[in-house]
């Protein structure tokens, strides 16, 4: 069973062609960094417009590469929620539109159910149920994965996603946007015990997170030394931040994993392809004795194959949509 899949919610205009739901035949993607690095950031507008000028030949590229063509594609999967609302609909307009035309069957795909369905493109063994921790530009979810798009959410974040805090202190030592790839990097220099930056726990809500406190302290930090004419070391900073976030990460995940009494986790998101957050998680997991599985780093930012995998199963499931399908900017996890 094919599955065409297209993604659009955010900075990624990107395609894929999905067998059996696991077997990744093609997975193209087009991104559009360069263009926003500009402005510091992802312009909707831009992105709306972008989406549109590269679509079709992105998807054209995804049946070439597959060595397929739309005949052969038994049902049309796009990302129709959450995300940036102009983007969004670039996607599920031309998935109606190609659905429609060569009468196959439409299925919206909820994004974040896409990024955790990335874990299954490598890991054929995996299967639910699982604990998995969603770390994205958008989101920072701990998910208890019940069954293939059955989800339970456990914990959420009360403010910013990690991915966001990732930017917005990549901004301000000056690394730039995207910034968690390059916080990672530099972190790679960097002593992550030089400064003591606050781990934040919920103690009514165990499994919450907040990120905007280790923001701040970072902020502040920086301008203390402004203020005392002191310089400060980039590395170290980035390093000591990347080990706040990650260890308030680890921590609430495994005590999650061992509260809910399952021996399977997975991490999923842009910021799963985090060097740090993945061997600080291997590490814990392989303390606890549970099986750990993440996505090699294209699977875990935003790519079309891990909409077509989620596709697969909802198509099993006998999701359809019609022609009425919108786009559902601040789509909840597991709303249909
Ligand atoms: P969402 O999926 O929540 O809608 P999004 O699609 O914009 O948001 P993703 O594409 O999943 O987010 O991930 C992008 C985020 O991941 C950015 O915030 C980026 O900084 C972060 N990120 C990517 N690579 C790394 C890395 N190596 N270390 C830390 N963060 C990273
Ligand atoms: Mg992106
Ligand atoms: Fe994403």
């Amino acid at each position: 069973l094919l599955i065409l899949a297209i993604e659009s919610s955010c900075d990624e205009t990107a395609a894929a062609v999905v067998k059996n739901g696991r077997e990744v035949l093609s997975n193209v993607i087009s991104s559009q960094i360069a263009l926003h690095t500009l402005y510091g950031g992802v312009v909707p507008e831009i992105a709306s417009r972008k989406h549109i000028e590269k679509i079709n030949q992105v998807i054209e590229a995804a049946l070439d590469e597959a060595k397929v063509t739309l005949d052969d594609i038994d049902a049309i999967g796009v990302t129709y929620g959450p995300g940036l609302v102009g983007a969004l609909l670039v996607g599920v307009a031309e998935a109606k539109a190609i659905a429609y035309a060569a009468r196959k069957p439409l299925i919206g795909v909820h994004h974040i159910e896409g990024h955790i369905a990335a874990n299954f493109i490598e890991h054929k063994e995996l299967e639910p149920p699982f604990l998995c921790l969603v770390v994205s530009g958008g989101h920072t979810h701990l998910v208890c994965v019940k069954d293939y798009g059955e989800f339970e959410i456990l914990g959420r974040t009360r403010d910013d996603a990690a991915g966001e805090a990732f930017d917005k202190v990549a901004r301000a030592i000056g690394l730039g946007y995207p910034g968690g790839p390059k916080i990672d990097k530099v972190s790679k220099e960097g002593n992550p015990d030089a400064i003591e930056f606050p781990r934040a726990h919920m103690g009514d809500t165990p499994y919450d997170f907040s990120f905007s406190g280790v923001k701040s302290a970072v902020l502040n930090y920086l301008n203390g030394c402004k203020m005392k004419g002191e310089t400060w070391n980039q590395a170290d900073v980035a390093a000591s931040f990347q080990k706040a976030v990650t260890d308030v990460l680890v921590a609430n995940s495994m005590q999650a994993v061992k509260e809910y009494g399952l021996r399977k986790f997975a991490i999923a998101g842009g910021v799963a392809s985090n060097s740090a957050l993945r061997s600080a998680m291997k590490e814990a997991c392989e303390k606890n004795d549970i099986d750990f599985y993440y996505p090699s780093p294209i699977f875990c930012t935003d790519n079309a194959a891990m909409i077509g995998v989620a596709a697969y199963y909802e198509y099993l499931k006998g999701t359809r949509h019609g022609w009425d399908l919108n786009a559902v900017p601040n789509l909840k996890l597991g709303e249909r």
